[in-house]
Order: structure tokens, then sequence, then C-alpha cells
């Protein structure tokens, strides 16, 4: 090194060589996750169906220590983690999460969608050219072939030659297909015709050993014959309004929406289904996840594995007794401890401190208007085909009968391209006179028009919310923005799918191997998940990733 480099060097303040033996001698060397080739032994993604952030803070003082405060207190909470798209349904929430993307790339663009190619409604995990493994009925025609990106799990097998273990559990198929991803090893989802978990031949020839011995124990079985009573005495629900609501749904065969809820068998249907939507099925589903741990030696490898597991039963009851539910609270509590119950098991088989997990929710849920009515709130239900029907007579009324409406999903007018061409109607033209005749609606906000977004004087952020939803082979035409508050089609109980806060603000916890403990408050995104666990992993992120990675929350 010649002086005149050296003196420069030393005015930079870069540190000789003696320096930085002196700094290394005496302070320990902290090896950084983002510096070192190590890898965590497994890494756990969980989803929580339907969970909206405040879940986190208002039963946080009923929460054990070692469940959903682990997390938040000794890992790192992202708490104005939002969703950036208007579809917050659960398809596409369990894909934005783990492809970093959203809908416009991923393809996901609804739990339905219609398919312009295919002339035809398509499910988000539909696949007719396989078959169910484990029976022989059609609940297993399902991959994640829709899904048009990589997932985290898929970068893991594509950085490991394929000898990372990546494994999809959830009741819902589609929260364990999505997920897990294309090069999975296995997703598995709950038949609720046989009580049993299956999967499809996309995966493989028959179900894995271990999934057949799980099935064998009969864990519905016993799960049917108990009551649903609640946890803690009904007193300390404080968090909760009273036990008997007219706007809460009942379960099959109950007269009243009140504790204690016994599981009778709904007509025509399968005895087991109601375990959807109580907390035995998330017992169920966590009885699953560490079978499959078990199963498939997760972690054991010295390559990192990946399980996801998506937790349902929040979700069917939560449609069915609101955010403010006893009901809910109780199956909060309860997956609290299912979640320390987990997380044990992980510190018993992989190791503390060698395990990675996050946890987010697919997306949240609307108070129940008639709850929210009380507080004086502009909330209300309107009947699911108000918006079609008027839709559809301003477009005959303009331009005669016809077909012009293929069909209304997710807010979103799906127009007869082919009919506008054949009577020479531009589809600008339709659209002013659909939003002329909508806007007369009551609850209706604005009518957007998804091929023309910078035309409509909308807020950005809303603006980019529509422009992330739209993928043109699946997507509407015509979004249909409605107030705050309301919602279609469901008479009891609620739902999601709106662009609004209660909808879009879900948990994005992050803990273990390679995570520095804390918390932020700047405005996160759901798409910021996948480029965070890569970036711990040293790995490179999903094919759509739009996302960046907390860079605060890794050590
Ligand atoms: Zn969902």
């Amino acid at each position: 090194m010649r002086l005149s480099s050296l003196i420069l060097l030393l005015l930079l303040g870069v540190p000789t060589f003696a320096q930085t033996q002196k700094t290394r001698a005496s302070q320990p060397i902290i090896p950084s996750a983002n510096q070192t080739s190590a890898r965590p032994k497994l890494v756990v993604g969980i989803v929580v169906d339907q969970m909206r952030y405040d879940y986190l803070y208002r039963y946080y003082d009923k929460y054990t220590a070692s469940g959903f405060r682990r997390l938040m207190d000794d890992g790192f909470n992202a708490r104005n983690n939002h969703y950036h798209y208007a579809a917050t349904y659960t398809g596409p929430g369990h894909a934005a999460i783990y492809t970093g993307s959203a809908p416009a790339l991923n393809g996901i663009v609804g739990n339905d969608f219609y398919d312009r190619n295919l002339g035809r409604t398509v499910y988000c995990a539909e696949d007719t050219t396989v078959s169910t493994l484990g029976n022989t009925g059609v609940a297993g025609k399902m991959s994640p072939r829709n899904m048009l990106v990589t997932t985290i799990g898929d970068q893991l097998k594509l950085a490991t030659d394929g000898r990372a273990k990546v494994v999809g559990v959830a009741l819902k198929d589609r929260g364990a297909i999505l997920p897990a991803g294309h090069a999975a090893n296995g997703a598995y989802w709950f038949d609720s015709k046989d009580g049993n978990f299956i999967s499809s031949t996309f995966y493989g020839k028959e179900l894995p050993a271990w999934v057949q011995a799980f099935n064998a124990r009969k864990l519905p079985e016993q799960f049917i014959g108990q009551k649903w009573e609640t946890m803690l005495p009904m007193n300390q629900y404080t968090a909760s309004t009273t036990d008997d609501q007219a706007y809460e749904s009942t379960l099959p065969g109950e007269a009243k929406p009140v504790f204690p809820h016994e599981f009778a068998v709904q007509a025509g249907g399968s005895k087991y289904e109601v375990l959807r939507s109580s907390p035995y099925g998330d017992q169920l589903t966590k009885e699953f996840a560490l079978a499959a741990i078990k199963g498939e030696n997760l972690g054991q490898s010295g390559v990192t594995d990946m399980l996801c597991v998506s937790f349902s039963s929040p979700d069917y009851i939560g449609h069915a007794f609101g955010t403010h539910a006893i009901e809910t609270e109780d199956n909060y509590l309860r997956l609290d401890r299912q979640m320390a119950d987990l997380f044990a098991q992980l510190d018993a088989t992989v190791g503390k401190g060698q395990w990675l997990a996050f946890l987010s929710a697919d997306h949240g849920a609307a108070d129940v208007p008639a709850f929210s009515q009380q507080y004086r709130i502009p909330a209300a239900v309107k009947g699911y085909g108000e918006v079609n029907d008027a839709a559809k007579a301003s477009l005959e009324k303009a331009y005669g009968p016809g077909q012009w409406i293929l069909t209304y999903f997710n807010q979103q007018i799906y127009l007869n391209h082919d009919l506008l061409a054949d009577k020479k109607v531009p589809l600008a033209e339709a659209y002013d006179v659909i939003k002329r005749a909508l806007l007369k609606q009551r609850g209706v906000v604005n009518v957007v028009n998804l091929h023309n977004l910078s035309a409509d004087a909308i807020p950005e952020l809303q603006a980019d919310l529509f422009r992330n939803v739209y993928f043109p082979n699946r997507s509407g035409d015509i979004y249909v923005l409605q107030q705050a508050g309301w919602f279609e089609g469901r008479a009891k109980g609620t739902t999601h799918g709106t662009t609004y806060a209660y909808d879009t603000h879900v948990p994005f916890l992050l803990y273990g191997w390679g995570v520095r403990p804390g918390q932020t408050f700047r405005r996160t995104h759901i798409y910021d998940i996948a480029p965070t666990i890569t970036a711990l992993l040293g790995i490179l992120e999903p094919s759509g990733c739009i996302g960046d990675p907390l860079g605060e929350a890794i050590k």
C-alpha cells in the first residue's frame, strides 16, 4: 500500500489491521444472520385465518406467556402491517403471504374467479387433472397450478437441490396448498366427508404412512362426542358482548347461538363438518402439524425445512359469530394454548433457537353491522344480488336484452366482452351506464373502471389496491366500492373482502433464529413477509416478489 493511500484510509477512519484485531479481541463475535451461510433448521409459517391485528392486544392479558405473547414479547412485531390489494379473501391472502406478491402477478385474485380463457368460474386451488389421495371423492382434485409464481418453500427447494422438505397443513385445502407451493413434498387438508386429512396426486401416488397413521387415530370421532364450553368462567369474557346476540349465527341444530355448543349432525351433511367451526378444528390442525414434524423428520436433516400451517377455524367461527363474540374470544384463548404447545414441541424436537417462525393472517374481518350500529357507526348489509341486478338492468335498458354481465364476484363486474363487441358497445360506455345506475344505490361509494384507474379521482393508496388486484384474464372490469362497514349477502355474522383497515390490518410477527426482537409502527405490507424470510435464509426471494425485507428485524 502506498503511503498516500494509507494516510487517506486513516483519515477516512477505515480501521487498519491492528485496530480490527484489537476490536475482535475485546468483543465476542456475534454471528450475523445476513453475513453467514448459517440457516435455521426449520421455518414455520403460521397463518391464522381471519385474525385481525387488534386480537393480539384485545385478548393479550388472557394469553399465556408461551403462545402468541412468546412471539410478540421475544420476537419482532410489525404493528402496522396491511394487505395492499382489493381482494381480502383466503386464497389471495395465503398466496400473497408466501409469494411476497400481489394478485396482479400471482394470479390468485379471489377464492373463486371467472377465467375468461376457460369461459367459466374457477376455484383458486382446483385442478381437474389430478385426483384425491386418501379417498375416492373430489375434495382432493386440487393443486397450486393456478398460482403463477413461486413461494418461499419453492425457493428453499431450489436453493437446496430439492433436499429441503416443505409441507403445508390446514383444514382448508387452499390454506395448505398455496402456502406450500409447487415444489412441496406435500400439502394436507381436512375432508369433512370422512373426517380424514387428504391430499392430491399432484404430490405423489399415495398418502405417506404417517398421514394414514394419523387418520387411524380418529381424533375427529373423539372431538365430535364433546361439547364446546367456555374455557374460563363466563364473566371473565370482558372483551366481548354478552353471549346471546340476535345477529350471531347458530351452529347446525342449535336454537340459539349460546354456550355450551353441542355438535349436531347437519341434515344431509357430514357429522365432522361442524368441527371446522369449533376450537377442536385448531386442535386437530396442531396435532396434524406435530405429526408432520415427526413423520417427515422436519428440521433433522441438516438443511432448512419448512412447515406451513394455517389455522382455519378462527375464520369459520368469526363468520358465524362476529368479531366481538365470546365464541371468538374463547377460540383465540384456546388457540393461544395450541400455539404454546406447538412452540414447546418445536423446542423439544428441533431445538430452542433453531427454528424461525412468522405469523400473519390472510385477511381481517368487519364488525357485524348490527353491532356497529349500536355505536351509531354507519354499517349495513345489502342483498348479494343488488349490485348485479341493478347493473344488468341498466345495460338492458340502454342496449336491449342480453347476457351483458358474465358474473359478479369479489365486488367486481365481469362484462361480456364478446357481446359488447357484437353490439359495438365500447366498454367505457357500458362502464358509464353502470356507474350512473350504481351510484344511486345505497352504500355505493364509487364505481371504478379497473382498466382506467387514472381516470377516477381516487386516493393513491386506494388506486394501488385496485391496481394490485387486476389480472386481465381473471379479473372483472368494474369494481363496486361499498361504504366502510357495509357488505353484501350475509344476514348474520360477518365477512371480509374490502379495502378498509378492518380487513387489511393483520399481524406480522417474526420470531426465533436470526430475528432481532423489537417492533415497528411504520406501514409494512403483506408482501414484505416473504422477502424477510428469504433474506434471513440468504436465498433468492420468490419470483413475483414486490416486497422488501424488514431489515430492522434481522440480526
Ligand atoms: Zn380466510
